[in-house]
């Protein structure tokens, strides 16, 4: 199972820590061990002092393909589910200062947690889903998926041309503005259409 994962996929949140918009979908992987599931606790790491939260919503991998057409994408997957990508920001900018790669900051143990998994059938409109990230209760990150630079489809197609995608992969699509701190004592809370699929507190 690989769990892909998508940065600056919203124009609002690359503009926000002043990174360009990018002319193709920029891709990251996370290892298995990233996954935080069934609301279980974050424990906060040690090597960082700038955790920060990117609420994401995220496609699972219903089928295998490579070199996937854009005609087809949409077949490649049925449910999503909301996850937060967690970043430690202050050892990411060290490492992209020496233009280095970035898994240590974003791929260790528990950076993935993840809610159940929606299936496509339930939602309103796959096209444009609604997500929220509360923390301590309040609404931190607001985001559509209509406003994604790369949709579902673009991303099956660009990630099929590298990869093969396995039944059980997931993509984690990209954050929208409204990243920030999160401190151990904080309760995280992830929605999809005012649903509440993730709860997620910070040890
Ligand atoms: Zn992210």
């Amino acid at each position: 199972m690989k769990i892909f994962c998508i940065g600056r996929n919203y124009v609002d949140h690359a503009k926000e820590l002043n990174n360009p918009v990018p002319s193709e979908p920029l891709v990251f992987m996370k290892p298995p061990t990233a996954l935080v599931v069934n609301n279980k606790p974050f424990f906060y790491p040690d090597f960082t002092q700038d955790l920060h939260h990117e609420g994401e919503i995220v496609l699972r991998v219903c089928k295998n393909g490579r070199s996937v057409q854009p005609g087809f994408a949409h077949r490649y997957y049925d449910a999503v589910a909301f996850g937060i990508d967690f970043t430690a920001r202050d050892v990411q900018e060290r490492l992209k200062q020496k233009g280095q790669p970035w898994e240590i900051a974003k791929g260790f143990d528990g950076s993935a947690p993840l809610s159940k998994w929606v299936p496509l059938e339930e939602l309103r409109d796959v096209k444009n889903i609604h997500f929220q990230l509360k923390k301590n209760g309040q609404v931190v990150q607001n985001g559509q998926t209509a406003d994604l630079i790369f949709p579902f489809d673009a991303l099956i197609v660009h990630i099929s041309r590298y990869f093969t995608l396995q039944k059980g992969d997931m993509i984690f699509t990209g954050t929208p503005a409204g990243v920030g701190p999160v401190q151990i004592g904080d309760v995280l809370e992830g929605f999809i259409e005012d649903q509440l699929l993730l709860h997620c507190a910070v040890k």
